[in-house]
């Protein structure tokens, strides 16, 4: 056989295997792109499960019509530009891979206005070498990216979707994951032109209402608010009590949501120190330190980080989930290596 270079949709198709599992890792994407532009309203519209349509609209920067194509385009993003810059990354997005993965499996258009510009643009991908098209719309400031018909290409993909339902409730409780990373986000979610979350953007980042909205009024009742720091290490958020049977686990580093063996293994442990073998109860826990000391180009999803000092920082979750866990249960005797 030859050695050819694959075409763009083909060779995007294979990179999206990577990042697009199903409609919510769609919509995770799309979402954090909208976050990252800075918007502060956010509307996720999802058809039959995301099978039919994702549609996100924002009210973020906006994208201009001479970059419309390179939004589209493989290894294109604003984000980076050396890799230095990947070294102290603030945004959520990097990898310039989301866009032009999802065009390659469904039927995607974007359509984005800048508030300095006059007019709106769409564009989407087409036909293996996925040429761009480009037309003007109407769109209010902000960016409205929909992709329908998902995996439509790739029958291997679409065997592994799920029911409607199913594929909405993992779209579900991600919304809910990243409704906790930013309170000040305002944030609708429907599902078949139903209304199934809203979100009011919350001034104070420690909003227990919304803790409340997402992990339901008896977490938020059981929960104590548990804040730690220092040497620029900090870790605030909600534990339940032992015996609370709620399984909101979820975890955060630096305003990215995750699901890190580390820190769940820290939380974990801090449990057994203090009250036995137990099933850890509930938690949201909010790690912030230099962005420096974690790297999180491990994984494409990015559920994983790693952190430079893994062993202080799994000591310092370790101690400070401990002293709320000991003041939730003041009658257990405390351990000799806190
Ligand atoms: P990445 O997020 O890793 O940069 P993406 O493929 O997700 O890569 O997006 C490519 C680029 O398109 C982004 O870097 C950004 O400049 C632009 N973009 C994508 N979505 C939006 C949006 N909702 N608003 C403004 N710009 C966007
Ligand atoms: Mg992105």
């Amino acid at each position: 056989m030859s050695i050819e270079i694959l075409p763009a949709r083909l060779a995007n198709q294979i990179a999206a295997g990577e990042v697009v599992e199903r409609p919510a890792s769609v919509v995770k994407e799309l979402v954090e792109n909208s976050i990252d532009a800075g918007a502060t309203r956010i509307q996720i519209d999802i058809e039959r499960g995301g099978h039919k349509l994702i549609r996100i609209r924002d009210n973020g920067a906006g994208i201009v019509k001479d970059e419309l194509t390179l939004a589209l385009s493989r290894h294109a993003t604003s984000k980076l530009k050396t890799l230095d810059d990947l070294e102290c990354i603030s945004s959520l997005g990097f990898r310039g891979e989301a866009l032009a993965s999802i065009s390659s499996v469904s039927r995607l258009t974007l359509s984005s206005k800048p508030a300095d510009q006059e007019t709106a643009w769409q564009a989407f991908a087409e036909g293996r070498d996925m040429t761009v098209q480009i037309q003007p719309t109407a769109h209010p400031d902000g960016t409205t990216i929909e992709v329908k018909d998902l995996f439509f290409n790739t029958p291997a993909r679409r065997k592994f979707l799920r029911t409607e339902k199913t594929e909405f409730s993992h779209i579900d409780e991600l919304i809910k994951r990243i409704a906790l990373s930013r309170f000040d986000l305002a944030l609708t979610l429907t599902h078949n032109q139903k209304v199934i979350r809203q979100f009011r953007a919350r001034p104070d980042p420690y909003s227990v209402e919304r803790v409340a909205q997402v992990a339901g009024k008896v977490f938020a009742q059981q929960a104590s608010f548990v804040e730690s720091g220092h040497d620029g290490l900090k870790l605030y958020g909600w534990v339940l009590p032992v015996g609370c049977s709620n399984q909101t686990q979820y975890t955060y580093v630096n305003g990215r949501m995750m699901r890190d063996k580390l820190i769940l293994h820290a939380i974990r442990q801090a449990f057994e120190e203090t009250a036995g073998a137990v099933d850890t109860p509930g938690f949201v826990i909010y790690l912030e330190l230099d962005p420096t000391q974690v790297d999180v180009n491990v994984h494409p999803a990015k559920h994983e980080v790693r952190f430079h000092q893994a062993r202080l920082i799994h000591d310092f979750i370790v101690q400070a989930v401990k002293q709320v866990v000991l003041s939730e249960r003041p009658e257990l005797p405390l351990s000799d290596s806190g």
